[in-house]
């Protein structure tokens, strides 16, 4: 393993805080200082950066991003158990990294940027991954408070946040993140190399905002992908019948016989600027 730091290896870490990792958490700590730092550099150059980390754990991540010569680092971690190692961490990085001990879902993420732009790198517990990257996507301000996002998901939910029209895996999370974003998925990450290994493959994604998104309003999206999708096998004038069926259609120039997946970001924000 590679040393970033004059810090204790990390499995010392966890053996001398009795870190057992709780499933209720969705905990799966990396203790791979090469891999950490491979997912830090995806987020791009990080030099004098504000990053901010959900969920540090035993601090993996956390040390390879101090390590890339950031300004700030936050970090927001729900587990007390943690704090001890992260407070370990901030002591060798004196006045850079500032710990929050909290839940990531309640976290007024503008107000902790402070008017400068963050970056957001995390491994992400899955029980709640989706909900952060969504509230992520959006807020009423555009371009928003972070300057790109760099997380890591079970592979099956990176899928869906970068797929395109016509895939299986397209649905709300695509078109939300399509049409805010450019998505990419960077790589995969086996099961193996997480503590305890989960079930399933992860992948890091990395998304940086659009600068002109076509303008809608999130709710007016919200609601017809959530119609659109609720029936993903039905036509669309069968699934939007709610919201005015092929009235709604007919305005937005869209074909009634067509079905969800087949419809691209734009022609989602035409139903929602139709609505
Ligand atoms: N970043 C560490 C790593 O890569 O080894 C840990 C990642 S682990 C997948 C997810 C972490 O998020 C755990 O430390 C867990 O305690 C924390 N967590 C879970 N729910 C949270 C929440 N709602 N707010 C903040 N942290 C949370």
């Amino acid at each position: 393993m590679s040393r970033i730091d004059d810090l204790p290896p990390l499995r010392e870490v966890l053996a001398a805080h009795e870190l057992n990792a709780r499933k209720a958490l969705g905990q799966n700590f990396l203790l791979d200082l090469n891999l950490t730092q491979k997912i830090a550099r995806t987020a791009g150059a990080l030099e004098g950066a504000h990053v901010v980390e959900v969920g540090p754990g035993p601090g993996g991540l956390t040390r390879a991003i101090l390590s890339l010569g950031i300004r700030k680092l936050t970090v927001i971690e729900r587990d007390a158990r943690c704090l001890p190692a992260l407070h370990e961490i901030a002591a060798h990085y004196p006045d850079r990294l500032e710990i929050i001990e909290g839940d990531a879902l309640t976290v007024d993420y503008a107000a902790l940027a402070g008017g400068q732009p963050i970056r957001v790198i995390a491994n992400l517990p899955y029980n709640v991954g989706t909900q952060l990257l969504v509230n992520w996507l959006l807020p009423d301000d555009w371009p928003p408070y972070w300057q790109s996002l760099t997380l890591m998901f079970q592979k099956e939910v990176a899928q869906r946040i970068v797929a395109e029209p016509g895939s299986a895996h397209y649905g709300r999370l695509g078109v939300l993140a399509g049409w805010r974003t450019e998505a990419r998925i960077a790589f995969d990450v086996p099961p193996q190399a997480f503590t305890p290994p989960p079930k399933v493959t992860s992948s890091v994604v990395h998304l940086a905002p659009r600068t002109q998104p076509i303008a809608v309003t999130a709710s007016a999206l919200e609601k017809v992908t959530q119609a659109a999708f609720g029936q993903r096998r039905k036509m669309l004038r069968q699934s939007l019948k709610g919201l005015g069926g092929e009235t709604l259609l007919e305005k937005a120039g869209i074909d009634p016989t067509r079905r969800a997946e087949t419809l691209s970001v734009a022609e989602f924000c035409a139903l929602a600027t139709a609505l």
